[in-house]
């Protein structure tokens, strides 16, 4: 996979495109991360990237120029169509499903915005995806860019050590993951749950799957109605739900 990211602070992405897993990764040669100043496309000689807005007010914007013109300068291969995706407080959320999404795109460009905004054509002429990390506002887009980077890296075939544990984390499930425990087996006076000493594997699966069904009903309900569930599942939840209600009662 090639993510291309068009910032007017490249050298912010120096130190996450080198360490962990995202350093691997690029160095297996398995993603090409490369972070374009686009300020060096701003066709001016004072190398300006932002305007006062049209109609007065606070604020800067960015102007469309320099971000067409680094978008246009890609190098994209002819049969790819890649991504466009502005950084974005008002774009849709970004979940754990638009990162598998995008983990199956072979190019990524991902534009980071700075100031008051973007002028509003490079959203209507030039992206293909708004995304947003949350609903609170940053003073960039880099930090959003590499929240969205890493998840979708961290997917991408031989990334992670261990093929199945992007598998099993919390949303790939539609599920929030089971507690985790380590040795030793008794830490401070507090012990871990005997069936995942017992060694026996069929028992601990079904722990796992129960916690994992308790830890979503308690903490985010709402991905419940979502989740693919057995009938059995279901009835077990809906009697946990009922304890749990009677034990507040009480
Ligand atoms: N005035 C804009 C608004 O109200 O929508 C906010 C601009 S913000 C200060 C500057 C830049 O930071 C945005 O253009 C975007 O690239 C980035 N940004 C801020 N919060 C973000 C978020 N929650 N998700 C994605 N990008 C964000």
């Amino acid at each position: 996979m090639k993510i291309d990211v068009l910032t007017l602070f490249p050298e912010m992405f120096d130190g996450v495109f080198g360490a962990s897993i995202l350093g691997k990764a690029k160095e297996k040669g398995i993603v090409s991360l490369e972070a374009i100043n686009f300020r060096a496309y701003s066709g001016n000689k004072h190398n300006t990237v932002d305007d006062y807005p049209y109609g007065g007010g606070g604020g800067m914007v960015l102007k469309p120029e320099p971000v067409f013109a680094a978008v246009e300068d890609l190098k994209i291969d002819e049969n790819v169509r890649p991504r466009v995706i502005l950084m974005c407080p008002q774009g849709s959320q970004f979940t754990q499903q638009k990162a598998e999404e995008l983990a199956k795109e072979q190019h990524l460009v991902l534009i980071c915005g700075h100031y008051e905004g973007y002028d509003e054509r490079i959203r209507e002429h030039l992206v293909t995806d708004e995304l947003s990390i949350g609903d609170y506002v940053l003073t960039g887009g880099e930090v959003p860019a590499m929240v969205v980077i890493d998840s979708v890296v961290r997917l991408l075939q031989g990334v992670l050590g261990n093929e199945t544990s992007a598998v099993t984390d919390s949303y790939s499930t539609g599920l929030l993951e089971h507690p985790h425990y380590t040795r030793p087996a008794e830490f401070r006076g507090w012990g871990v749950p005997d069936v995942l000493i017992s060694g026996h594997h069929a028992n601990i699966e079904v722990w796992r799957r129960e916690q994992s069904l308790l830890r979503t009903l308690q903490r985010r309900p709402d991905l419940l109605k979502q989740a693919e569930l057995t009938d059995k599942e279901r009835k077990w939840l809906a009697a946990k739900k009922r304890q749990e209600t009677h034990n507040q009662g009480e």
